[in-house]
């Protein structure tokens, strides 16, 4: 059989006009691309430190158990999570990483032609995951701030909106929707529509953000907000999200789990996590400050930066990203361009934030303070 690898098979033609996954560069990419040693990958927003000894050791000890399936409901870990959020427990879902639980809400809603809603720019999978459920993106500019154009997303819903996506903090710019911006998206809404709440760096936010878990969800049935203990937790390499929402969303969702989604090890990983709930916030205490730091240093340089909330800081580069981003990587600092708009570079240890400001000290500013 002669083929070009092009002709073989037939894909959806949705997946035919999607480009091939890219993935960021790595540290050992860049030190071959540009002959740097050490170089650090500030890209993907993972924690800097290794993850607490109480999960080292709880994923150690059910290594042996592998040969078995895991729990295909996760009824230790949901009930956990259930008494951690102080939620009904038919309230709460888990799934494969938070990723993976945006694209079971995408199969569980969006059917061809049904339109969603974002602000952009925010998380990639967004239009992805609309593009592959053949839905319409329907993306809203941010504004000159950075922050989510509110009134403009609330416009665009429509009867034919079955989902609203937002991040907050957002990715890649770190601002936060108030509470009360919320509450307006999920009012304009109505229960027709999905509003989810993207949270995966909820553990990075100024003390006093409203929760909504706490404070929106008994108010909003149409309300999903969907987290990780991917950033704050240590755990990107085992993929454990999980969602909280009303107990029919759930229950509706839950229809399109893929079989034992989230590993025995992500399982037993996150009931060790929230066990020692108290060392992760101070770990995500102590990124923060580091952000702060960052800020503090870039300012200095004569940087505007957006209102961040995560564990990122956001440079408006424009016409200079590419630039500005090859610059920091022949420094060794590998980091995430959004072509012609801005870089997102991720807060990590000190030494490694010391060599990001280091490169950044000969860098003129993009977007000045004014
Ligand atoms: C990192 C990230 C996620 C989730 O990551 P998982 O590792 O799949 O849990 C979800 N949403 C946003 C906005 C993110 O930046």
């Amino acid at each position: 059989m002669t083929t070009h690898e092009s002709e073989i098979g037939r894909p959806r033609s949705v997946v035919r006009s999607l480009p091939a996954y890219k993935p960021g560069k790595d540290a050992k990419q860049a030190e071959i691309d540009h002959g740097v040693t050490n170089a650090v990958k500030l890209a993907s927003n993972e924690n800097p430190e290794p993850p607490i000894d109480p999960i080292v050791d709880a994923v150690q000890s059910s290594i042996a158990g592998i040969n078995r399936y895991a729990d295909h409901r996760a009824v230790a870990l949901r009930s956990k999570i259930t008494e951690w959020l102080g939620v009904d427990a038919a309230m709460v879902t888990v799934g494969n990483g938070s990723v993976g639980i945006l694209q079971q809400i995408f199969l569980t809603y969006v059917d061809p032609g049904d339109e969603v809603v974002f602000g952009w720019r925010s998380f990639e999978v967004y239009p992805i995951f609309t593009q592959l459920s053949g839905g319409a993106a329907v993306r809203i500019p941010l504004n000159d701030d950075l922050t989510y154009d509110v009134d403009a997303i609330i416009a665009a819903i429509n009867e034919r909106t079955k989902l609203v996506m937002l991040a907050t903090p957002n990715n890649p710019t770190g601002t936060i929707i108030s509470a009360n911006d919320l509450a307006r998206i999920a009012e304009a809404a109505g229960p027709r529509t999905i509003v989810v709440v993207d949270e995966a760096y909820r553990e990075f936010v100024d003390d006093g953000v409203v929760d909504p878990v706490r404070d929106l969800l008994s108010t909003y049935p149409n309300m999903m907000v969907t987290r990780t203990l991917s950033k704050a937790h240590g755990l990107a390499g085992l993929r454990m999200g999980y969602a909280v929402a009303h107990p029919s969303v759930i229950s509706d969702f839950d229809k399109c789990t893929l079989p034992f989604a989230v590993n025995a090890l992500a399982q037993v990983a996150a009931l060790a996590a929230i066990d020692h709930i108290d060392m992760i916030n101070a770990r995500a205490r102590g990124i923060v400050e580091e952000r702060h730091r960052v800020e503090d240093g870039l300012r200095s340089l004569g940087w505007w930066l957006p209102a961040h909330q995560a564990n990122f800081v956001y440079l408006d580069c424009g016409e200079r990203t590419g630039e500005i981003t090859l610059m920091l990587e022949r420094a060794g600092v590998v980091v995430r361009p959004f072509e012609g708009e801005g870089i997102r570079v991720t807060i990590g240890s000190s030494a490694e934030n010391d060599r990001f400001l280091a490169a950044m000290a000969s860098v003129e500013p993009a977007r000045k303070a004014s």
